[in-house]
Formats: structure tokens, C-alpha cells, sequence
């Protein structure tokens, strides 16, 4: 079967917001970030690259090392930043689609979906979705799941709502033709070696029967 690496970043640079707690390691510098770009070429999988938060970052300094490159990417924006310091404006949103970068949701607030009640998660993704669609005038039919925290609800939710492609965090190769779609989030404390064992697709068994017991019981497939 089909296998692709999908890359999830954050925040690139210095952040010109308030972290939340426990955000900061998933802020990569600007130069680790285009390390990790000049490795992809020569990645034996096909990547791809995505952006959760809707961070400023992804405009002012992703987009341009990414175009420079011929490489296009899917940003998850949360609608309740939108326009707020350090986070993407409804313009930069229209600015990144018209350069070919796709925009998808990745909630209102940035809560915990998992944990959320029902009419707090339905209102996360059908709100954030309206307000994206007002800001591009199209549908929103993607989504990246906060923190990567979902269970079986959580998915019935985003297929219920009628979303085409949902991604995750939970590292591994994704099946390009999936409805759901495992990222490797990258991290700053990440090295150069570390970034080419994910690009390369390679994981320890130990790892990978872990990684898969999780999500088997995280979509509800274990009982
Ligand atoms: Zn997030």
C-alpha cells in the first residue's frame, strides 16, 4: 500500500504570542525548519507538510522557505484567532490559499476535543468551520485534531460533520488515501539524525506496536 511521511509543524521562529503550557517545545527555529526542508528531497517517501495553530509563523516565515522550494503545505487554523497578535489574519489565510497552500480547521479555541462535552466539540467544529468558509468563500472540509487528542466520539463527530480528510498526531506513515491521517508533529529538541529516521519511515518495533495499540483502541477498534 501507499505510504507518505506527513511532517506537522507548529511555530517557526520566536513566538509573538502567550505559549500555552507545555507549547514551547514544538516551536522549531528558523534554521532547524530549513534543515529540515533541505532534507526532504532527499526523503525516500513521498511528504508532506502541515501547520497547526494558524501561527503568524506559517505566513511570514514557513511559507516563503517553502514556495522557494516548490513545496506547497496544509495550514489548521483555529478561527478564534484569527487576527489576533502572532496568529494568521483573515487576509494572510487568503494570502497563504492563493499561493496553493490548502486551509483546513483545527477548532474555535483550542481545546481538548476528547475531554470536550458534546455541544462544546460540535460548536468547535461547526463553528470554526463557518467562520474559515466565511473567510475563504468555501467549504472546510478538513481538519486537524488539537493535541491529538480524540477518541471514538471524536471521529464520529468529524464524519458526521462530513469532513473529507481528518489528520492526527500519531506519528508513523499515513495512507494518502485515508480519511484518517497520522502526522509526526517536529519538535525543537528534535536533531537532524532524529528528523531523517522519520523522513526514512524507520521506528523501532517496540515503537511501532505501541504507536498502533494506541490508535486501535483511540478509534474504538479494540473492543
Ligand atoms: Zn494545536
Amino acid at each position: 500500500m501507499n505510504r507518505i511521511v506527513i511532517l506537522n509543524f507548529h511555530g517557526i521562529g520566536v513566538p509573538r504570542r502567550d505559549l500555552e503550557p507545555g507549547e514551547a517545545p514544538y516551536w522549531v527555529s528558523e534554521d532547524f525548519f530549513t534543515r529540515i526542508l533541505d532534507l526532504i528531497p532527499e526523503a525516500p517517501l513521498p511528504v508532506a507538510i502541515t501547520f497547526d495553530d494558524g501561527n503568524a509563523s506559517d505566513l511570514d516565515l514557513a511559507a516563503p522557505r517553502l514556495i522557494d522550494r516548490g513545496l506547497t503545505a496544509e495550514v489548521f487554523a483555529l478561527s478564534g484567532r484569527l487576527d489576533r497578535p502572532g496568529s494568521l489574519s483573515a487576509a494572510g489565510l487568503r494570502e497563504l490559499e492563493a499561493a496553493g497552500f490548502r486551509i483546513g480547521t483545527h477548532g474555535v479555541d483550542h481545546v481538548d476535543w476528547r475531554r470536550a462535552a458534546p455541544e462544546t466539540l460540535a460548536r468547535e467544529i461547526d463553528e470554526s468551520r463557518a467562520r474559515l468558509a466565511e473567510v475563504l468563500g468555501r467549504e472546510i472540509d478538513t481538519a486537524a485534531i488539537p493535541f491529538g487528542s480524540y477518541g471514538p466520539h471524536v471521529l464520529r463527530a468529524l464524519r458526521r460533520a462530513g469532513l473529507a480528510r481528518v489528520f492526527t498526531s500519531d506519528g508513523g506513515l499515513a495512507n494518502p488515501e485515508a480519511w484518517l491521517r497520522p502526522r509526526t508533529s517536529l519538535r525543537g529538541d528534535m536533531d537532524v539524525p532524529r528528523v531523517r529516521a522519520i523522513l526514512d519511515g524507520t521506528e523501532s518495533p517496540l515503537r511501532r506496536l505501541r504507536r498502533s495499540a494506541a490508535m486501535r483502541w483511540k478509534r474504538g477498534l479494540s473492543d
